[in-house]
C-alpha cells in the first residue's frame, strides 16, 4: 500500500497560553511513501517523528495536509478504519492474557462480514505467531518472556489482521544491545516477507540506516532530507545530516573557498571545487567523515598532536589546530596506517568524496 503525506502539518498549542505560541511539531511534510517499503524516520529527540506516526494512525489529528493510503484519502478516518498495525516501545501486552489470547486480541471485535469463526481466529494467531516464530510460546503470560520475545508478541498482535500499513515506534529501545540487533534483523526478514509498507521510528541513526529502505532524517519538525541511506550519508544536504549520520561524526572545520580552492586555514585541501549546485559564499563549514582522512607525510593538511587515543579502528587525535575556529578541536580519524606518535605534526590528504562543504550556519555550531 502506498501511503502519501501531503503537506502534513501539526500544531500543539504551546505550554505558555499567554503567549499564544504554538509548538509546530510537523511543518508541512509532503511525501510519497512507495508501496512494501522500509521507511526509517530518524532524528534527535522531539523533532516529531512519533507525530507524524501517530498522524499516519490516525491518533492524532492534522492541522493541516492529507494522507492517503493509495486512493483512498483516511486523513478523517478514526485509527480502527485504517487497516494499521501499531507497535510500541513498551510492547502494550496485556499482563493478564497468554500470548495467544493477546495476539487474538485484535480479531475477537471484528462486525459484519469481518467476523471470523473462533478455528479461523485460531490460525490466523497461529500465522502470525509463526512468522514472529514464538509459537512455542502461546501459552504463557506476558510476565514469563523476555523483552525481545514481548516485541514478538506485539509485532504478531499487530500483524494478525494483516494490516495495510505497519508503524512501528522505538520498537526496539527497551531491549538490550543484542537482542536490540537481532530484533531489528527479524523486523527487517519480517517486513520483507509479508511486503508490508512499514514507517519505523528511531533516533538511532546506525539503527535507522541499516534496516530502512530510505530514511527521512527530520528536524524541529521539518524534513532535511529523504533517500535511501548510502545515499543520504554519500550526499548529506546540510551539516545537520551530516553530523546526524555516522559514528564517529564528521569533524567540522571552518573553510574558505577561492579559485575553485578549498582552504582549511591558510592550506588549500582540495582542488577543482567549482561543482556546487548553488554559489558557494567565501567562507564556508567543511564537514569531513572520520574515514576522510589518510595519513600522508606529504598530506596537504598538517596537524599538531596534542594527545592521541587508539580505539580500535579508530584513533582519536586531540590537535592543536592553528587553522581551526577552536584551537583544541578533537578530530577522530580512521586510518589504516597509525600517525607517528613520537612526531608532534602529522600530515593529511582529504578523500574528496568524504569532504562536504556547506554554508556556515551558526545555529549548528
Ligand atoms: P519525537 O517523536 O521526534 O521525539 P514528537 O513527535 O514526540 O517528537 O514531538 C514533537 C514536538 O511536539 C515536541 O516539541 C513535543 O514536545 C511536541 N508534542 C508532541 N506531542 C504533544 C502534545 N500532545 N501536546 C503538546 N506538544 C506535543
Amino acid at each position: 500500500m502506498e501511503v502519501i503525506l501531503q503537506n502534513l502539518t501539526k500544531k500543539f498549542p504551546g505550554r505558555d497560553r499567554r503567549k499564544k505560541k504554538d509548538i509546530i511539531a510537523v511543518s508541512d511534510f509532503s511525501f510519497r511513501i512507495p508501496d512494501g517499503k522500509l521507511i526509517g524516520l530518524l532524528g534527535p529527540s522531539g523533532c516529531g517523528k512519533s507525530t507524524t506516526l501517530n498522524l499516519i494512525s490516525g491518533l492524532v489529528k492534522p492541522t493541516a495536509g492529507r494522507i492517503f493510503f493509495g486512493e483512498d484519502d483516511v486523513t478523517d478516518l478514526p485509527p480502527e478504519h485504517r487497516g494499521i498495525g501499531l507497535v510500541f516501545q513498551n510492547y502494550a501486552l496485556y499482563p493478564h492474557l497468554t500470548v495467544m489470547q493477546n495476539i487474538l486480541f485484535p480479531l475477537q471485535n471484528l462486525k459484519g462480514r469481518d467476523r471470523l469463526t473462533k478455528a479461523e481466529m485460531a490460525e490466523k494467531a497461529r500465522e502470525a505467531a509463526g512468522l514472529v516464530q514464538i509459537e512455542e510460546l502461546l501459552d504463557r503470560k506476558p510476565g514469563e518472556l523476555s523483552g525481545g520475545q514481548q516485541q514478538r508478541v506485539a509485532i504478531a498482535r499487530a500483524l494478525v489482521k494483516r494490516p495495510k500499513v505497519l508503524l512501528l515506534d522505538e520498537p526496539l529501545s527497551n531491549l538490550d544491545a543484542r537482542l536490540r540487533l537481532q530484533t531489528r534483523e527479524e523486523i527487517r526478514r519480517i517486513q520483507r516477507e509479508t511486503g508490508i509498507t512499514t514507517i519505523f521510528v528511531t533516533h538511532d541513526q546506525e539503527e535507522a540506516m541499516s534496516i530502512s529502505d530510505m530514511i527521512v532524517v527530520m528536524k524541529e519538525g521539518i524534513v532535511q532530507q529523504i533517500g535511501r541511506p548510502q545515499e543520504v550519508y554519500d550526499n548529506p544536504a546540510n551539516l545537520f545530516v551530516a553530523r546526524f549520520l555516522g559514528t564517529p561524526p564528521v569533524n567540522v572545520f571552518d573553510g574558505k573557498i577561492r579559485d575553485g580552492r578549498l582552504y582549511i586555514g591558510a592550506e588549500a585541501v582540495l582542488e577543482g571545487l567549482e561543482v556546487f549546485a548553488d554559489p558557494m559564499p567565501e567562507e564556508v563549514c567543511v564537514a569531513v567523515r572520520p574515514e576522510g582522512f589518510r595519513l600522508r607525510e606529504n598530506g596537504v593538511l598538517s596537524c599538531e598532536l596534542s594527545g592521541v587515543e587508539v580505539m580500535g579502528r579508530d584513533i582519536s587525535v586531540v590537535s592543536r589546530n592553528k587553522f581551526s575556529l577552536n584551537p583544541q578541536i578533537r578530530s577522530i580519524i580512521s586510518t589504516e596506517n597509525q600517525p607517528d606518535f613520537e612526531s608532534h605534526v602529522v600530515r593529511f590528504d582529504l578523500i574528496p568524496r568524504k569532504v562536504f562543504v556547506f554554508r556556515r550556519d551558526t545555529e549548528e555550531r
